[in-house]
């Protein structure tokens, strides 16, 4: 029984058939041996001259290590964003809801990869709207919040950070009680609010930078909440264009009639799309998201899902959003066709900070004290730091 599958790289992130080499002898792997599996048949097995380690052709694919083949995840993407729940996708493919959350960490990671790929493609003709959505994290004691960096005309959002806040605004005793008792035992972080705009900011940098050299100046649009202005102001790059006037920050209240003329359109039209197609989003929902890592993962193959696979408009459905903001169609196409067919590894990937604690799983729950830790058992899985 012969393959016909080529291995592109070594998976061993230090051996040197890892990287993409112009240099690389062809015939670095032989062939070692077969497995036999109950899910796949006979894999062939393959050995890294280089580095003398073996592998085989699924390291490769999305559903490495999994049992469940029959979930077809691009079915599940499409479900899950538009308004299943964990819960009723598990109906649907006759699983456990952990197994939906899974498949979903692992779309997160092409996601991921996805978006980053296309940011570095992208350059960009358009000015960006910035904006905070703000939802919670298994009690309305840590509420969060998530920043997204939107495209003015397409709608193409490059950028998410989030931050989980102590919660503040109106309440009575008890609630402050409540929250002086969560305060003692939470893991909260000071700075935290401050640190995912500043990661924002970094990424509006790398936009400027690489945006289309007919787009002369950029106009970044907000509302008028301070910190976004403060922390524009202290990025030394954005500074340096704002006073050759190649950057400028425009503010418009948040109170403005919000319509297509209003220059948060993007933001609001995202929020407006989030709070209909996701299931932890909706108001008053009983599926509201419990845990940090998750939810970030979810919202993050949410994005992929709109940035990619819906169409621009509805009367354009050979356009996605991606391409309306600049992503060549060979691009597109080819960031598609990766991303249900080749698995992103994490050492071909340029990730953002909190991105990779993403990846990682180590955002933290500040109010989850017990020590769960969101992998299928208590292990973190090997293959994660490939
Ligand atoms: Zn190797």
């Amino acid at each position: 029984m012969k393959s016909t599958f080529t291995p592109p790289f070594c998976p061993v992130p230090d051996c040197p058939e890892h990287t993409p080499n112009p240099y690389k002898h062809r015939n670095w792997w032989i062939l070692r041996g077969f497995y036999f599996s109950r899910t796949h048949g006979y894999v062939q097995r393959y050995l890294c001259k280089t580095c003398g380690k073996s592998f085989t052709e699924r390291i490769f694919h999305l559903d490495y290590y999994a049992k469940r083949i029959d979930i077809d995840l691009k079915d599940l993407l499409f479900h899950y964003c538009n308004g299943f729940s964990q819960r009723a996708l598990a109906e649907h493919f006759g699983c456990t809801t952990r197994t939906i959350a899974h498949k979903l960490q692992i779309l997160s990671r092409q996601s991921m990869a996805a978006i980053t790929e296309s940011n570095r493609c992208i350059h960009t003709l358009e000015d960006i709207a910035i904006d905070g959505m703000q939802n919670f994290t298994g009690s309305q004691y840590q509420p969060n919040n998530y920043t997204i960096a939107v495209g003015q005309y397409s709608q193409y959002v490059g950028m998410v950070t989030q931050v989980i806040f102590r919660r503040a605004g109106r309440m009575n005793a008890f609630q402050k009680r409540r929250r002086a008792y969560f305060d003692s035992i939470g893991l909260w972080k000071r700075g935290a609010f401050t640190n995912s705009i500043r990661e924002l900011v970094d990424h509006i940098v790398q936009v400027v930078e690489n945006r289309s050299q007919d787009k002369l100046s950029i106009v970044c649009n907000s509302d008028d909440k301070r910190l976004y202005a403060q922390q524009l102001c202290r990025n030394k790059k954005i500074a340096k264009m704002m006073a050759s006037s190649r950057f400028v920050h425009s503010i418009t209240s948040s109170r403005c009639w919000r319509d297509m003329k209003n220059p948060l359109f993007p933001v609001n039209y995202i929020d407006a799309r989030l709070r209909n197609d996701l299931a932890d989003w909706q108001r008053e929902t009983t599926s509201f998201p419990r845990e940090a890592n998750r939810n970030f993962q979810r919202f993050l193959c949410y994005l992929a899902y709109h940035n990619f696979f819906k169409p621009y408009r509805v009367r354009k459905p050979d356009k996605n959003h991606a391409e309306a903001a600049g992503l060549p169609h060979i691009d597109s196409e080819r960031i598609k066709d990766a991303f249900f067919n080749r698995r992103a590894f994490r050492t071909k990937t340029t990730l953002s900070p909190q991105w990779e604690d993403c990846w990682f799983c180590r955002l933290v729950t500040p109010l989850q004290v017990r020590d769960r830790i969101p992998f299928n058992g208590n292990r973190k899985p090997a293959y994660l730091y490939f």
